[in-house]
């Protein structure tokens, strides 16, 4: 590690952190700001509600049986498994989190059988990507944390960590998404270098791979990155925490239309799109500003 610009202060190697209740950036958040600063606003300091799509919502379910899978022997992670898994996470998660159920008119609704077979097909899609039973991660569904010298808290969650008997480190993220590849592809990226970081900070090491599974379309992508790129990511985002700082106190998030506003649940009090938005509230409490992401944002 030769590059020192903005050395890190790693937290502890192998426990996964309990999420603190002090500001931190997520990728998701921090990729709102990037996208546009007002949808950053919108959610993170009004903390406006947003209804889940059916399309995000079957994207949370595809996550969790993906999880499940993995804690299924090996022999057992077989496609007719997976889909078994589907009308119980369906079932677990619309009774834990509330209006999920009010996406249905019922369990009888035929919406509903289609769009759990519609989950069905994209883990059979996930299964032409890959043999799950040759696999055993390290972990699933996991929560890292590291902070930046600046004193900035990075958090996020991996879908799949994957750790060869020779110490590489693979993150596996996939992706569910109803937006075209081209429009979140550098979401996506982007979002995969913060993951890299922050193992690079924990763990020093550089994942050799960062593997983003593209499930609507049975596509995979997978980018290796470098050490010194991370470290010029690590000043990438202390630029935008400063701009999302200054932001905060001045009240200026601005719009910033492009074709992701088609997925933006705001536009109605958007100016771009002839909307007012609510008065700034101001700056949450430190306490408030958790970068906590909710499940749907992990399976964007
Ligand atoms: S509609 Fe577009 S410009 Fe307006 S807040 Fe949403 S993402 Fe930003």
């Amino acid at each position: 590690m030769t590059d020192t610009a903005s050395p890190a202060r790693p937290l502890a190697e192998g426990d996964e952190p309990a999420p603190r209740r002090r500001p931190a950036l997520s990728p998701s958040r921090a990729g709102d700001f990037k996208q546009c600063p007002l949808l950053y606003r919108f959610r993170a300091v009004d903390r406006l509600p947003e209804r889940p799509t059916r399309a995000q919502v079957r994207g949370t379910v595809v996550h969790a049986v993906l999880e499940r899978l993995y804690k299924l022997p090996s022999p057992e992670r077989i496609p007719a498994n997976a889909r078994d898994l589907v009308a119980p996470v369906w079932a677990d998660l619309s009774a834990a989190e509330e209006g999920l159920s009010e996406l249905f008119t019922g369990d009888d609704d035929p919406e509903l059988t289609d769009w759990l077979e519609s989950a069905g097909a994209l883990l059979d899609t996930y299964f032409t990507l890959e043999d799950p039973r040759r696999l055993e991660p390290e972990a699933c569904e996991q929560l890292i944390e590291a902070e930046l010298e600046s004193g900035l808290l990075l958090r996020g969650y991996i879908d799949r960590l994957d750790v060869a008997p020779g110490g590489q480190v693979r993150v596996v993220d996939y992706k569910t998404g109803a937006a075209p590849r081209q429009v979140a592809e550098a979401r996506a990226l982007f979002q995969m270098k913060f993951y890299a970081l922050v193992l690079l900070l924990t763990r020093g090491v550089v994942p050799s791979q960062l593997r983003l599974m593209y499930l609507a379309d049975g596509e995979a992508l997978t980018y290796r990155p470098d050490e010194p790129e991370l470290r010029r990511f690590a000043r990438t985002l202390d630029a935008i925490w400063a701009a999302i700082l200054r932001a905060g106190r001045s009240g200026d998030f601005r719009p910033n239309p492009s074709r992701l506003c088609d997925w933006c649940s705001h536009q109605a009090l958007c100016p771009a799109f002839g909307g007012t938005p609510p008065e700034y509230p101001g700056w949450p409490e430190p306490e408030d500003v958790t970068g906590q992401e909710s499940r749907l944002d992990r399976a964007e």
